[in-house]
């Protein structure tokens, strides 16, 4: 272990209490031997000395001296058998936060990764989950970074808690008690279910929920209590059943019989709105066996002598949790109609689901990172995704929803498992699949039927994604999709593609302007445009281009730092403006702007005239909100294009998959099956009707008007449909609304 023995502060002076510290440190001691005899304890010691004396004198609420406490969370620690750097690191965790020292004199002192998970620890403590949340984003985030740089820091917290929540009867503020039982089950035992540590997690519910609804924690303990005094007999005479049985079939197992955590039973009366004799699961037995094998083995042998209870049986090996926790359950009607679940399980998966990430430390010890190891990787992902949110209260509600949500298992045509959040749809399920998958997809088979892509995903699924090349994902779904990743997968490639396009306007934007204004930009040197980015605060001449594209900053500006003698700050006032005759020459030799039918990126196209694909359009740099694409015929153009340098070519591209929605008004003679001729003229076009309205031709007297609204490919098929509908007989007029 790399941890310096210089600078050994001054012998401690004698404290108040200094005994029953002693007493502490010793049992602490003792823990550690218990697995590791033979580990020189002596920097653990220095460690002990060290904090003795900075937190000398200070008291908790209870009165007794503070030292005690990362004593206590120390002993915690060892407990779960973690390396000596954790244990040191627990020992040390509030003297960065409650005295004089800095995180450096640790460093010197202890080492490295000792000072890392301090500093960790220090951070988290200062975080307060409940104050306005778009402050605390940045903090939670933090914590997030120093969990995926060394998980320890995670465990230290959680040893950290678990002590205070056992001494919240001590703290004298209900207001502050209360909140900290609230963080804890709110934050921190989620956290500890996500890293599979399934007795930290436990205790945690258990202690807070006493402090969160005394009356409720009461009466759960009181039913649990009657019923496991009823059922003592009960379990003593199955466990016996089970051991033997098990021991007739040559499986070697220990059994143990457990009875359901008060927090848990009272999740699930709540949930389930039931009583607490019909909770199955209220009695448990675990049988603890050697491998998967028999896992499996002792299953058929418990069905062989009770009736499963249908749809009770879940295989958690097949399907490890995402925490990675894994066992076999299952219910059974027992003897005299009492209803028990039975968990299968290997001595590993046991270990895996009571410590969880903890057990890695026990054996992998002073290894840190563990990259492949899915219990972080969500959290890794979840800080670089943050990166990319815009909105910092985006951050809270993605951790807290990845934190409270159940998955529910579906399956890819070949079998293979695919986990989702519960609500998922077939784009949460594409993402999950492959990144690549999710941004192509454009329909979705669930058990060979097609569905919407917003479809509800269950349990058992099999899920058949379709998809199309060169397809793009659509802002729509951000609204319900259900999963981080193909939230954050969407906004990625949204953002991207924008920025994208919004460097590609804004550079032409600029060179626009500077032919219109004279500015020979080919003569401005690479480092000129460097040095106007950066007085704008803009690292690279991307960036500038980017947010002239986005509106943000307006070329003339640019320019006018870049010559001030040709271009003046402001434009000079005209005594006439230009006709709109000049945006219809055709002689800019400007790169033409594609449009790819992405109106849900920088492009946007005009409400007003809603231009459809093959119509002649025109473009228009509006701020902020990029290019607005209007039909060249719209009246709006001839006032916009008053401002000439904003305006910019566009075309349409020939590969776009989207639909562009019209509008159309249909006069004609009121007779019967003229709705239906009309529709099955748009079905037959294969043109998807959003809305279709009759109302009386009050002008004509018997004749109707119908109102149409439907989605068209471009130009040229709304041109057919138009010309069809004219000759249906009986139809007087179409005209599209625009
Ligand atoms: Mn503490």
């Amino acid at each position: 272990m790399a941890i310096p023995t210089k600078d050994i502060p001054p012998p401690p002076e004698p404290a108040a209490g200094s005994d029953q510290l002693e007493a502490l440190y010793q049992r602490l001691e003792e823990r550690v031997r218990q697995s590791r005899p033979n580990e020189d304890l002596e920097p653990l010691r220095r460690a002990y000395e060290f904090a003795l004396h900075l937190h000398a004198g200070q008291t908790r609420d209870s009165g007794e001296p503070y030292m005690a406490h990362p004593l206590e969370v120390t002993i915690i620690l060892a407990g779960m058998m973690m390396d000596q750097v954790t244990l040191i690191a627990g020992i040390l965790h509030d003297v960065v936060e409650d005295t004089p020292v800095k995180n450096d004199e640790i460093k010197k002192r202890f080492g490295e990764d000792v000072a890392r998970i301090v500093d960790g620890v220090t951070k988290l403590s200062k975080i307060q989950f409940y104050s306005r949340e778009d402050r605390q984003a940045e903090n939670v985030r933090k914590m997030l970074l120093a969990m995926v740089s060394d998980v320890r820091v995670i465990i230290v917290k959680l040893a950290d808690r678990i002590h205070n929540c056992r001494t919240l009867d001590g703290i004298k503020d209900p207001e502050r008690r209360k909140r900290i039982a609230q963080e804890t089950m709110e934050i921190y035992a989620p956290i500890a279910n996500r890293l599979g540590m399934g007795k930290v997690r436990g205790e945690l519910e258990d202690l807070s929920f006493r402090h969160l609804d005394p009356e409720a924690f009461t009466q759960v303990i009181h039913e649990i209590e009657t019923t496991r005094q009823a059922s003592e007999g009960f379990l003593v005479n199955v466990k016996q059943i089970v051991e033997s049985k098990l021991k007739e079939n040559g499986i070697p197992a220990r059994v143990e019989a457990r009875m359901k955590r008060p927090y848990s039973v009272y999740v699930k009366l709540q949930k389930q709105r039931i009583g607490i004799d019909q909770v199955y699961d209220l009695l448990a037995m675990r049988i603890i066996t050697d491998s998967v094998k028999n896992c499996y083995a002792a299953l058929g042998v418990i069905h062989n002598e009770w009736h499963p209870i249908p749809g009770r049986i879940k295989d958690f090996i097949a399907i490890p949790r995402p925490n990675l926790y894994q066992s076999l359950h299952t219910s059974v009607m027992g003897p005299d109609g009492q209803p028990f679940e039975v968990q299968f399980r290997t001595e590993e998966m046991h270990r895996v689901a009571e410590e969880g990430i903890a057990a890695h430390w026990k054996y992998k010890e002073g290894k840190r990172g563990q990259a492949g190891d899915e219990r972080v990787n969500w959290m890794r992902q979840l800080v670089e995704w943050q990166k990319e949110m815009r909105d910092p209260t985006d951050f809270m509600s993605t951790l807290k929803r990845d934190l409270n949500t159940e998955e529910v298992y579906c399956f890819t045509p070949g079998g293979k498992v695919i986990m989702l959040a519960q609500g998922g749809c077939p784009v949460d399920f594409a993402y999950a699949v492959h990144s690549d998958i999710g941004h192509l997809c454009v329909g979705a088979k669930v058990n060979g039927r097609i569905v919407p892509l917003k479809y509800e995903l269950k349990n058992g699924d099999v899920v058949e994604i379709l998809t199309q090349a060169g397809h793009s994902p659509s802002k729509d779904w951000l609204s319900f999709v259900k999963s981080s990743k193909a939230r954050n997968r969407i906004r990625h490639f949204i953002n991207a593609t924008e920025r994208v396009k919004a460097i590609e306007i804004g550079q032409k934007y600029l060179e626009k302007e500077a032919r219109r204004l004279g500015v020979a930009l080919s003569k401005v040197s690479k480092e000129q445009l460097e040095s106007v980015a950066g007085e704008y605060g803009y690292p690279k001449i991307e960036d500038l281009h980017a947010a002239l594209g986005y509106g943000k900053n307006s070329a003339r500006q640019v320019l006018h730092r870049l010559a001030p003698e040709t271009v003046t700050e402001t434009e000079p006032e005209k005594p006439e403006p230009e006709k709109p005759s000049k945006f219809n020459a055709e002689s800019d030799q400007d790169l033409v702007l594609s449009v790819d039918g992405m109106n849900d990126l920088m492009i946007n196209l005009a409400r007003c005239c809603n231009p459809i694909k093959g119509e002649p359009i025109v473009g228009y740099i509006s701020r902020g909100k990029g290019v607005t694409v209007h039909a060249k015929s719209c009246k709006n153009v001839e006032n916009l294009m008053y401002e000439a340098e904003r305006r910019i070519n566009v075309d349409w591209t020939r590969t776009t998959g989207r639909s562009f929605r019209v509008r159309m008004t249909v006069y004609s003679d009121d007779r019967l099956g003229m709705l239906n001729q009309i529709t099955s003229i748009l079905f037959a076009e294969n043109s998807n009707i959003q809305s279709l309205e009759t109302r009386d031709d009050t002008d004509r007297g018997e004749g109707k008007i119908i109102d149409v609204t439907t989605d068209v490919r471009d130009k040229k098929q709304l041109e057919k449909i138009t010309a069809t509908l004219r000759r249906v007989s009986g139809v007087r007029h179409v005209d599209r609304v625009q």
